[in-house]
């Protein structure tokens, strides 16, 4: 039953009736209360379903059919849908204190510990925060304050998060122009190229340059080889940390436990998150050199210089050891490595037999498929909406959820939970040349897809 707050302007709904189903229209109230053009949005690539169950990698919406989810919340989802070893490891330390800022935490302190022992070379010192944007904020602080500089390089169609200072660094201007101002002394390089590089060093002192070991929301895009290590090489000489974001990476998700590790280099500075999580607590760490971390934070005066109310609560630090200890468990980085071969070679051998598949890339588990879009008048709109329409039909014929990457909308993410199985990849791979035998082109991809959406293309 719903209950009378003292000045309410009406009813407050408990959580029992939105658990049993008696919420009212989900849509209404994300019209009214959350952000209606998300729902028209959802709606217009058929993506507006009601999921109510999750487990491992399937999910089930309110009509009882069932999906398998290979979006893996962009990398949150590495051990599935709810494991059950992340929620009863925060079941045990349900009667700790979650947050108690006046005292040392116990699992934090474990975690951190166990953080410098898995993350490359030397890092060691761990800031724990609530999300990727917070953990890149912690490492763009970290940055400046241990070098005493101000400026900061980043790359073309990187994403690093939707918080001003992250999104300061993230090279897509569509979020960033109706934020302008962002920080000063940022600036753009191309990424994988390391006369951009070069040259971009080559001025006033830079106290940082920040990449993702392979491109996430920028379409997933691989590095040339060497380029890592090219760029450890040229920070080295120029005093310039290097912070490499692993937030979408990390925990296995590329066929190692970090990407960073495909080329073998040790950052200045770690960014995690999503996955460090379990999939179930909102859990970032920054993660620092000593001697770094010592010149950031180094004394009575400023070991509190940065802080946040919940990062490193006693649920979410719990959840992440045991997300850890999934990982190597089940073997899953080897899991990862294994699977993302078989299901890029499958992939490749599609795009060599469908022209409209242009590129797959992507290492391990994380996989992106780019589309052929059209040229003419037909350009802007294949440009902006041929990945959702893909997507829109892997969800509605098939039951398989994916999403495009956000900065490249004609790629398809493929980044399942790595204890995704052959059977589910195979079912992908085969949905996939269904309707690439269906469909040659963008027009007929959205003459098959939605009717709204036709009469967006006619409206202009
Ligand atoms: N960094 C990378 C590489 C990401 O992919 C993302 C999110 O997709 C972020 C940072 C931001 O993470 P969050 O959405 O948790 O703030």
């Amino acid at each position: 039953m719903a209950f009378y707050a003292k000045e309410e302007k009406f009813p407050l709904m408990t959580l029992e009736e939105v658990l049993e189903g008696e919420e009212g229209d989900i849509e209404e109230n994300y019209k009214e209360f959350v952000n209606p053009y998300l729902v028209k949005m959802l709606g217009l690539i058929g993506f507006n379903k009601s999921f109510v169950r999750a487990e491992g990698t399937k999910v089930w919406d309110n009509t009882g059919t069932q999906y398998v989810d290979f979006l893996g919340g962009y990398g949150a989802l590495n051990l599935g849908h709810n494991p059950r070893a992340i929620l009863e490891a925060i079941k045990k330390v349900m009667d700790r204190p979650n947050i108690l800022q006046a005292a040392l935490n116990p699992i934090a302190a474990a975690l951190a510990k166990n953080i410098a022992a898995i993350t490359p070379g030397e890092l060691r010192m761990t800031f724990f925060s609530n999300s990727g944007a917070e953990a890149v904020e912690g490492a763009i602080k970290t940055a400046r304050a241990a070098t005493g500089r101000k400026k900061l390089l980043y790359c073309e169609g990187s994403f690093h998060g939707k918080t001003l200072g992250a999104l300061s660094i993230t090279g897509r201007e569509k979020y960033r122009t109706p934020f302008q101002p962002l920080l000063e002394d940022v600036f753009q390089v191309s990424f994988g190229d390391m006369e951009s590089l070069k040259n971009a060093l080559a001025g006033e002192a830079v106290a940082a340059f920040i990449l993702e070991p392979i491109q996430g929301e920028g379409g997933i895009i691989v590095p040339p080889e060497g380029y890592l290590q090219q760029a450890r090489t040229l920070c080295d000489r120029s005093g310039t940390l290097l912070i490499v974001d692993e937030v979408q990476t990390g925990f296995g998700r590329t066929g190692k436990l970090f990407a960073c590790e495909h080329e073998n280099i040790v950052p200045d500075i770690l960014c995690l998150a999503k996955s460090l999580g379990g999939g179930v607590m909102p859990i970032g760490a920054t993660v620092a050199k000593e001697s770094v971390w010592n010149r950031a934070y180094g004394s009575m005066e400023k070991c509190l210089l940065h802080t946040s109310t919940f990062g490193g609560n006693s649920m979410a630090a719990a959840a992440g050891m045991a997300a850890l200890q999934e990982v190597y468990e089940q073997g899953l980085v080897e899991q990862s490595n294994q699977k993302g071969k078989y299901f890029i070679d499958r992939l490749k051998n599609l795009q060599k037999e469908y022209p409209i598949i242009k590129d797959v890339r992507g290492k391990g588990l994380m996989i992106g498929l780019e589309f052929h879009t059209m040229g003419g008048v037909f350009k802007k709109l294949s440009e902006e909406y041929v990945g959702a329409l893909v997507a829109g039909e892997l969800l509605n014929r098939y039951g398989l959820i994916t999403a495009y990457t956000l900065n490249n909308p004609n790629v398809i993410r493929l980044e399942p939970p790595l204890i995704i199985t052959y059977e589910e990849i195979d079912y992908m791979v085969d949905a996939l040349e269904a309707i690439c035998k269906r469909h040659k082109n963008f027009f007929s991809l959205a003459l098959g897809g939605s009717k709204k959406m036709i009469g967006r293309f006619i409206r202009g």
